[in-house]
């Protein structure tokens, strides 16, 4: 085949266009991209291959290299992959078949920052290579042609490509990038690595880049020891590094990862120091194909209360890094784990945008949040040492000592959000609610739940009574706990700011309903004995006419005034009304400016 040039699709061209044009920022994904292609390249041969065997020819290692010329100003990733035809090159090389990123195109503004800042997160495929290169050289052959049948496709990013016919020896494609004057930072063995590291790490594909040595300039004159040296560099050696781990961690089967692995891995995504306070991985397979491997960390960041927060989650799809933060595939109240999810099914060009709207992010989103919560439970089951009655002695594995007030330490970090859920989460909301803890009137630590509270529950009891303030000695001291003192019936003690908001998605737990001792009329039930119902009769009757003088004097301060059982040693107390809103609540309002 003799030289041919071909006009660039419309599509490609205008893309191109923009490429060049207004990316200024995050230059870097054009390495994410090829690798990715080289990647692809190789998953595409060991497939084919799978029915025959001779494609891999003589070079059964699959492997991306990267070389660079800094004389020669260029950038060269190679792959031993599939490889490509003429006809293949001049069909994938030339037009856009990708739905997504016509869509994509569909969606720029014309306001080059924006756009800039979308093709960052989409990439742009191999056309991300022009943000570097002023002109690209693509060498190829395709595995099992015959080294006559390579090809070269050379384009200058502009309306049109030449492709011509090459002898190639190797099987797969390089992909030679003439760098730009402002891109030269990238033929550089550091550069590479740090980019590499950033995004193509967990690509299972070994990356390769020859091993470089400092190498001391010759003497001036080799008659003098001191005569000084003409300035030393690093030269090639001619042996190979991999310079990426290579194996992705999450895909690696669960035995086979150490829970040290686990933690320095949790340590380099999320940037904390400590290790985490656990973790879940598991391959989903199903409809919606996916790899989670999520962490609960050991303490909350400090700027765990901003809910423009980002969550924790980073998006791979088919190991491939798409996006840090992936706040779709996480609720907003389990937004401090951290993680990754590795999709087999969404595509690489896949946005933010598309996120929100896809069906397989709306799976992934319900399985890591069922996942998340297993998690929980799984610490709350485990936080306290069984008790040992009858003399049996309770034998715990060393897996289970290492829970022991886990579950306790995580709701003491994070319990505060995770009470956001029951107003964001019905679904979930039952679940959410067994994982409650409060303080009470029996434990000043944060670690009754709902079901502790109701196996202590007095004969005749039939709600769980909580109270609200500021602070744990307010509620201690509230006059309005006179009454359960005296009866020793335990109150739950609430005083984080949500409790109050979170409440009002809580009215029972199992059949039992919850009550304010703080709100409307009071009624012990059948707590109280035929005595003092009758004394708070006659308490009422005798009562009625200051009661009379009291409202009037109050008409414009308060809607009611009663005589309450409610107190033991005070003479008066504040109440809200039944549907009102309680004190703690008009509090935070009032704050809020409302
Ligand atoms: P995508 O990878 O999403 O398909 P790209 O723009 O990155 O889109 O690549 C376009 C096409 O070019 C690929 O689908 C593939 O057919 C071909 N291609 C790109 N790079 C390579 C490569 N290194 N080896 C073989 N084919 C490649
Ligand atoms: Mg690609």
């Amino acid at each position: 085949m003799s030289k041919q040039t071909h006009a660039f699709q419309a599509e490609v061209a205008q893309l191109l266009h923009l490429v060049t044009h207004s990316l200024y920022s995050n230059k870097e994904i054009f390495l994410r991209e090829l690798i990715s292609n080289a990647s692809d390249a190789c998953d595409k041969l060991r497939f084919e291959a799978l029915n025959n065997n001779a494609l891999y020819e003589d070079a059964p290692e699959l492997q991306v290299r990267l070389t660079f010329d800094q004389t020669a100003k260029t950038l060269t990733i190679s792959d031993n992959g599939i490889g490509m035809t003429a006809q293949e090159a001049i069909d994938h090389l030339g037009t856009i078949a990708k739905s997504g990123t016509k869509d994509f195109m569909s969606k720029l503004s014309g306001d080059q920052k924006a756009d800039a800042q979308l093709i960052g997160q989409f990439g742009v495929g191999f056309y991300s290579g022009f943000i570097v290169a002023d002109k690209i050289t693509v060498e190829s052959r395709r595995a099992g042609a015959k080294p006559e049948d390579g090809v070269r496709w050379i384009s200058g990013g502009t309306g049109d490509f030449e492709v011509e016919a090459i002898t190639r020896a190797e099987r797969g494609t390089s992909v030679i990038l003439h760098l730009r004057e402002d891109a030269l930072q990238y033929a550089n063995t550091w550069k590479l690595k740090e980019i590499v590291g950033k995004y193509s790490d967990h690509i299972s594909l070994p990356i390769l880049m020859e091993k470089e040595e400092w190498k001391d300039g010759e003497l001036i004159d080799p008659n003098d020891e001191n005569g000084g040296r003409k300035p030393g560099g690093m030269v090639k050696t001619g042996e190979w590094d991999t310079i990426n781990q290579a194996s992705a961690l999450w895909t690696r089967p669960k035995k086979d990862v150490t829970d040290e692995q686990y933690a320095d891995f949790y340590k380099q995504i999320s940037r904390d120091f400590e290790a985490p306070l656990t973790w879940t991985h598991n391959r989903v397979e199903g409809s919606t194909e996916y790899t989670q491997l999520l962490y609960i960390p050991s303490k909350a960041p400090h700027d765990l209360w901003n809910r423009d927060k980002k969550a924790g989650i980073k998006l791979y799809v088919k190991r491939v890094f798409i996006m840090d933060d992936a706040e779709a595939l996480m609720p907003s109240y389990l937004r401090f784990v951290k993680g990754v999810v590795d999709s087999a099914d969404l595509p690489l060009n896949v946005s933010r945008e598309l996120l929100q709207e896809s069906r397989d992010v709306k799976a992934i989103r319900e399985g890591c949040t069922k996942r998340v919560l297993s998690m929980l439970e799984d610490l709350a089951k485990h936080d306290k040492a069984p008790d040992s009655t009858d003399g049996v002695t309770d034998v715990l594995s060393e897996e289970d000592k290492a829970k022991l007030g886990q579950y306790t330490q995580f709701y003491a970090e994070f319990g505060a959000v995770l009470k956001e859920g029951l107003g964001e989460d019905f679904g979930n909301k039952d679940r959410l609610t067994k994982l409650l803890r409060f303080a009470s009137t029996t434990s000043d630590t944060v670690s009754v739940s709902l079901a502790d509270y109701k196996t202590r529950m007095k004969e005749g009891q039939d709600a769980i009574y909580y109270i609200t303030a500021d602070t744990l000695a307010a509620a201690k001291n509230s006059p309005q706990l006179e009454v359960f003192k005296k009866k020793g019936i335990e109150v739950l003690l609430m005083t984080d700011r949500v409790d109050e908001w979170a409440l009002n998605f809580v009215h029972e737990f199992d059949g039992t309903p919850l009550q304010s001792v703080a709100k409307g009329a009071f009624d012990l039930g059948k707590l109280q004995d035929e005595e003092e119902k009758k004394a708070a009769e006659t308490a009422a009757e005798s009562f009625k006419p200051v009661l009379a003088k009291l409202k009037e004097a109050l008409k414009d301060k308060a809607e009611d005034v009663r005589v309450t059982s409610r107190l033991v040693d005070s003479p008066a107390c504040l109440v809200v009304t039944d549907g009102g809103m309680s004190m703690q609540l008009a509090r935070m309002l009032k704050q809020a400016g409302q």
